[in-house]
């Protein structure tokens, strides 16, 4: 299962991780959090009931990936900002476990994808690499001798507020200078707008007047930067320059070898945000060796959240997986 701020996903799937059955509701955020695991319950009920019954006799046990903050070991959401006050402390890994009679495991989002990249991905058969998604928000995971590296209390990861500068944007989070400030699509749309309201962009005023509600998004300023406009230009490059700042203080701090990048907007800008990190890395990397960290897109896209949730419960790859052909994108 897959709960997002907006999309609650269930699928089932194959021990070699196709998704066999998938159903999909909008997440329920009216802050009641008995709503949100009945809810769950439903959904999973309708993946049971769409299979055959030998796979449904086979059902090994329930992996849920969900928004963060989140404590893995208690199966407990933290108070998650995306979902609204409600949540704090709101056991989901337990109830369904119960319901099913099967195992439940609870991980964050960004972990679970690394896990599904690992598994299917562009990460198949490496033991260390990270995992860096650019999206709403910026997170990750980190893979560090073939186990994901929860840290202390299980918050490891939280790649998108690393700080690359004294001061800067405003985070999400309530701090500055943050990655996430900069390179996440909340922070480019918050920049352009901040743009439109000093008069210092002509293009995005004018996308924002065409628009119903007059908002800028990421995508708007994304694409005024390719026409030229001078202060989306700034708002990109910085981000850019934010995320390859980022990408070299992960590889002198971890040594991953490679970092797979996923999320919307990190395929929305393209290879421009991954080869600046590459350049970055390549002549900045303080061990000579880590210069050449592989730097490359995700392969498994939406998915990830469901696919990643295999793993999760099988503790491994799917049978045959290193084998998958095809599919593996290029650096
Ligand atoms: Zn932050």
């Amino acid at each position: 299962m897959d709960l997002g701020a907006t999309r609650l996903r269930a699928a089932a799937v194959s021990a070699a991780g196709q998704i066999l059955v998938r159903h999909e509701a909008r997440t329920l955020s009216d802050g009641s959090p008995r709503a949100l695991v009945g809810s769950a319950i439903d959904l999973l009920g309708a993946v049971a009931a769409d299979l055959p019954e030998g796979a449904r006799a086979g059902l090994e046990g329930i992996g849920i990936s969900a928004v963060g903050p989140l404590d893995p070991a208690r199966g407990t959401l933290l108070g998650p900002p995306n979902l609204g006050d409600g949540y704090r402390g709101l056991e989901l890994a337990g109830p369904l476990g119960r319901h099913f009679g099967l195992p439940a495991s609870l991980e964050r989002d960004t972990n679970v994808a690394a896990l599904g990249e690992r598994a299917l991905g562009a990460a198949r058969d490496r033991d260390d690499f990270m995992y860096v998604t650019v999206s709403t928000g910026v997170g990750g995971g980190v893979f560090a001798g073939g186990k994901l590296l929860g840290g202390a209390g299980g918050f490891a990861g939280e790649l998108g507020h690393v700080p690359v500068g004294f001061d800067g944007p405003a985070c999400g989070c309530g701090q500055a200078g943050h990655l996430e400030a900069y390179a996440s699509g909340t922070g480019l749309a918050r920049r352009g707008r901040e743009a439109v309201a000093a008069g210092r962009s002509e293009t995005l005023a004018r996308r924002a007047r065409r628009k119903a509600g007059g908002t800028i998004d990421a995508v708007d300023v994304a694409a005024a930067a390719e026409e030229g406009d001078a202060a989306a230009e700034q708002i990109v490059g910085e981000a850019v320059e934010a995320f390859a700042l980022a990408a070299l203080g992960f590889v002198n701090a971890f040594d991953p070898g490679l970092i797979v990048v996923g999320g919307g907007v990190a395929a929305g800008l393209g290879d421009r945000l991954l080869e600046g990190a590459r350049e970055k890395v390549e002549r900045f990397a303080l061990a000579p060796p880590a210069r050449c960290t592989r730097i490359v897109p995700a392969e498994l896209g939406d998915d990830c959240g469901l696919i990643g949730c295999l793993p999760l419960v099988t503790g491994q790859a799917p049978a045959g997986a290193a084998s998958r052909p095809g599919a593996r994108m290029e650096a």
